[in-house]
């Protein structure tokens, strides 16, 4: 079935020019990109984006990080676009991502690891209602 996820090419990837590489990568997986913007995180966005990880240890640093340089954000279409997108993204800890993966093939560490995907149906819309307008993705 045809639904909707949310992507984020993260500051270590901008910073490396790897978005043409991963768009690629995220289009040869049958994933369409309907939105896309280029964006500098504020703190209060990346902090609000990141609240469910506010008791972790890492949620300082991940907010920094996140902040550090432009990110891409963007809306990905296909089927079943949401365990798709976190097929293809890879693990968490690029260490134990699959070969194939952006996240094997680009992440340079568990935080600076180049993509962020939604985990549920549910949370994608959330996370496309934070950073885009319906406006911005046209059908
Ligand atoms: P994912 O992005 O794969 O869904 P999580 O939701 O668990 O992973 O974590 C969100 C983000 O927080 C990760 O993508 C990564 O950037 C960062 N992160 C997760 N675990 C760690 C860690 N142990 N140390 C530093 N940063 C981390
Ligand atoms: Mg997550």
């Amino acid at each position: 079935m045809s639904e909707r996820t949310f992507s984020i090419i993260k500051p270590d990837a901008t910073e490396r020019n790897l978005t043409g590489q991963i768009n690629a990568m995220i289009e040869g997986a049958g994933l369409r990109i309907v939105g896309q913007r280029r964006i500098h995180m504020t703190r209060a966005e990346a902090e609000k984006f990141y609240e469910v990880h506010a008791a972790r240890p890492f949620y300082g640093e991940l907010v920094e990080f996140m902040t550090r340089s432009p990110v891409v954000v963007q809306v990905l279409e296909g089927d079943n676009a949401v365990a798709r997108y976190r097929e293809v993204m890879g693990a968490t800890n690029p260490a134990q991502a699959d070969e194939g993966t952006i996240r094997k093939a680009f992440a340079l560490s568990v935080g600076e690891n180049c993509v962020h995907g939604s985990d549920s149906v549910e949370n994608a819309g959330i996370e496309i209602a934070q950073f885009f307008t319906a406006e911005q993705i046209p059908g």
